[in-house]
């Protein structure tokens, strides 16, 4: 999986520079925020970022290891048991004390949400995203946004090619939280 760990890596790396260049354009900054998106439910969609991130739990110590995981039960029985009107929300299991615990190896969708962004589809539907509730309420024009299309585009191939070398199906539609990513034993033969 050598190949398929440097090929995320450098997708990686790349969200992260435009990540940046846009933040800079709006002078955003996470710093001292005090409505952390980490409670924010998302959704997963690949093999390759759940593989990802188990690698990355392998590299932490065993006590927060096991915290993350005691966590991620927490939270889907929470979910489970949500009821209440409105979004679940909840602190992320990979988060402590407003820290992320495998920043290095977080999903992609970690990495895009805050700076205003926009995915244009095959069909040319173009779906806009104002970016988080901090930076929306500032400005009332987006000039400048980060462009999901081709980050989504590379990882679609850098999954074809994990489920490929992986022998998962290709069709398969994933669709995880956080929680159920780490808590998963889909990849447990699946060795870095
Ligand atoms: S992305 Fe926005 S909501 Fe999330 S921590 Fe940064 S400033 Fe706060
Ligand atoms: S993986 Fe990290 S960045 Fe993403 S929601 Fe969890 S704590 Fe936040």
């Amino acid at each position: 999986m050598k190949s398929v760990i440097e090929s995320i890596e450098k997708l990686y790396k790349e969200i992260e520079n435009e990540f940046e260049r846009v933040g800079q354009y709006y002078n955003f900054s996470c710093f001292g925020c005090t409505s952390n998106c980490c409670t924010t439910l998302f959704y997963h969609f690949t093999f390759v970022e759940e593989f990802m991130l188990q690698y990355g739990l392998l590299k932490l110590d065993e006590s927060t290891r096991l915290m993350i995981v005691e966590n991620s039960k927490s939270y889907l029985l929470s979910k489970e048991n949500y009821n209440e009107r409105g979004k679940f929300k909840m602190m992320c299991p990979a988060n402590k004390d407003g820290l992320c615990m495998i920043y290095q190896y977080r999903p992609m969708i970690c990495r895009i949400h805050g700076v205003p962004s926009k995915l244009v589809f095959p069909n040319g539907r173009v779906d806009f995203y104002k970016g988080c509730e901090v930076i929306a309420s500032k400005f009332l024009e987006f000039p400048y946004v980060l462009d999901r299309t081709n980050f989504f585009k590379s990882l679609s191939k850098i999954e074809l090619d994990f489920r490929k070398k992986a022998n998962k199906p290709i069709n398969y539609k994933f669709k995880k939280t956080i929680a159920e990513m780490i808590l998963s034993k889909d990849l447990e033969n699946i060795h870095a």
